[in-house]
C-alpha cells in the first residue's frame, strides 16, 4: 500500500505513522506493547499457554505482566527515550478483550496522559461486538482481529472450545459462535471507520486451502489489510495443545497462499510477529531495555 495518492486523506492520516499499517512507516516509526491482558476466552489448538498469545507473538518468550499503572509509566518512559514510538498496542499475553477492565483502564490513562500516542489492539474477536462502542470511546483507530477460518467445519479443527456466556462451548458450535462474532465485530468496526488488520495463522492441512475464502470474506467486510503468517512450530517449545506433530508451512507454501490471495484484501508482507511487550521498530526488540526495574531507575 503506497501513499497518499492511492487512498483517501482520512485513511492516509491513520496509516502514515503506524508501522504495522504502512510499508513506508515501518522504517521510521516504532510501536510498543504492554502485557496487561493475561486472560483468554478461547482455546486455539496452536496456543502454548506457557507463552504469549500466538496472535501476535512468537512462542517461547514470556512477557512481563504489568498493571495499567505500571504500563502507563512504561509507555511514558519509552516515549521520552524513543521519539519514533508512535503506537501503543495491547496484544496479550492472552486476549486484550477477554477481561477488558485492565485494557481499557490503560487506554483511558494514556489518552489523558499521552494523547499523541495512537492506540491499537489485537483480539481473537469473540468479545469484540459488545466492546466496539468502548473501543471507539478511546479513539482506538486500529484493531487487529485474528481470523483463521470463515467456516466452522474448519474452525472446529483449530478451536476446541470457547468460553461464552459463562459456559464452555465446544466443537462446531463453538467455532460457529466465534466466526459469527468475528464477522460482526469486523463489520461494526468498518462501519465506524476503524482501520482493521486481519491476522491469519497458516496451518498446513487445516486452513491452507481455505485461506482464499478467508481473504474474500474479510475484504467484503472492509478489512484494510490481511496478514497471513506462518504457524511457528519449534520442537523446543513443546507440542501444541491439540496439534501434536503439526508442522508450520515452508516459505514456499506461505508465499503460494499469499500469491493466491493477491487481488483480495491488501496483503501485508512487511509484518513481523511480535511479543506482547515488544518495543521498537518492527523486527527489532528493545524490550530488554525497558523492564520495570530499569524504568524505575530512570525516574
Ligand atoms: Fe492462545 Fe491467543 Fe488463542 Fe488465546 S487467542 S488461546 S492466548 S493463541
Ligand atoms: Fe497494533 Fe498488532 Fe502492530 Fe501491536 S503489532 S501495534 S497490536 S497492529
Amino acid at each position: 500500500s503506497g501513499g497518499p495518492d492511492d487512498m483517501p486523506q482520512e485513511i492516509w492520516d491513520k496509516v502514515k505513522n503506524h508501522p504495522c499499517y504502512s510499508e513506508e512507516a515501518h522504517h521510521h516509526y516504532a510501536r510498543m506493547h504492554v502485557a496487561v491482558a493475561p486472560a483468554c476466552n478461547i482455546q486455539c489448538n496452536y496456543c502454548n499457554r506457557k507463552y504469549d498469545c500466538s496472535n501476535e507473538s512468537r512462542p517461547g518468550v514470556v512477557s512481563q505482566k504489568l498493571t495499567p499503572e505500571q504500563a502507563v509509566k512504561k509507555v511514558v518512559a519509552v516515549a521520552s527515550e524513543i521519539p519514533q514510538m508512535t503506537v501503543l498496542g495491547i496484544a496479550g499475553p492472552g486476549d486484550s478483550l477477554a477481561s477488558p477492565t485492565k485494557t481499557f483502564a490503560t487506554f483511558k490513562m494514556l489518552q489523558e496522559q499521552a494523547p499523541d500516542i495512537k492506540l491499537c489492539l489485537s483480539t481473537n474477536g469473540l468479545a469484540l461486538p459488545e466492546l466496539v462502542d468502548e473501543i471507539c470511546k478511546y479513539n482506538i483507530d486500529h484493531v487487529t482481529i485474528t481470523i483463521n477460518m470463515v467456516d466452522p467445519a474448519v474452525g472446529e479443527k483449530i478451536y476446541p472450545w470457547i468460553f461464552w456466556n459463562h459456559k464452555r462451548v465446544t466443537g462446531y458450535e463453538a467455532a460457529k459462535i466465534l466466526h459469527e462474532q468475528q464477522m460482526k465485530g469486523l463489520e461494526m468496526l468498518t462501519a465506524r471507520g476503524v482501520l482493521t488488520k486481519i491476522n491469519s495463522v497458516l496451518i498446513p492441512g487445516i486452513n491452507d486451502e481455505h485461506m482464499i475464502e478467508v481473504n474474500k470474506a474479510v475484504k467484503a467486510r472492509g478489512a484494510f489489510l490481511h496478514n497471513i503468517m506462518p504457524l511457528i512450530s519449534e520442537p523446543e517449545h513443546g507440542t501444541y495443545f491439540g496439534l501434536n506433530g503439526q508442522r508450520g508451512p515452508t516459505a514456499q507454501e506461505l508465499k503460494a497462499v499469499q500469491d493466491a490471495c493477491m487481488g483480495g484484501a491488501n496483503l501485508m508482507r512487511h509484518c513481523r510477529q511480535c511479543r506482547a511487550d515488544a518495543v521498537g521498530l518492527l523486527g527489532e526488540d528493545r524490550s530488554k531495555e525497558f523492564t520495570l526495574d530499569k524504568i524505575e531507575e530512570m525516574e
